[in-house]
């Protein structure tokens, strides 16, 4: 677990200072806009499909750390991926950041989002970490309304 924690406070860092797919996307197919008024993160979402697969995420925003960090492993995470795919991420996500301390994290499925099981023990930092999630969920769905944590 400590090897862990050292590659979540190594991506993370990394992730915040670099964010990947920080951009705008000229004709996004989908938009959505994310709030975390609890800790002031806010982000962006553009993303575009082609044949059920998301073939292009992008975001912009502000936010701390970890909700900067999650955005931009989560664009790459998927990246490529249909749809479908992306939502059963989302979800081992979802269950992984709310799992039980004691529930080790299936690194093998999760690859380097594994990194953000370390938010189980502060319960506000889950916001953050998932906020990016749950706004490429409504940009999936199609929903055009913005997500708040609250
Ligand atoms: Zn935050």
């Amino acid at each position: 677990m400590s090897d862990l924690r050292e590659l979540y406070q190594q991506l993370i860092l990394d992730h915040n200072k670099n964010p990947r797919n920080f951009r705008t996307l000229e004709q996004p197919d989908r938009t959505s806009v994310g709030m975390n008024p609890l800790c002031g993160d806010h982000l962006h979402l553009y993303l575009n499909l082609e044949d059920g697969l998301i073939s292009d995420v992008t975001f912009q925003g502000s936010g701390c750390a970890i909700s900067k960090a999650s955005a931009s492993l989560m664009t790459d995470a998927v990246k490529g991926k249909t749809v479908e795919e992306a939502e059963a991420i989302f979800h081992k996500f979802q269950n992984m950041v709310t799992a039980d301390i004691h529930t080790e994290p299936d690194l093998a499925e999760m690859g380097k989002l594994a990194v953000f099981s370390g938010v189980r023990e502060y319960p506000a930092r889950v916001k953050c970490a998932t906020l990016s999630w749950h706004t490429l969920h409504a940009a999936l769905e199609g929903e055009g309304q913005p997500v708040t944590t609250e």
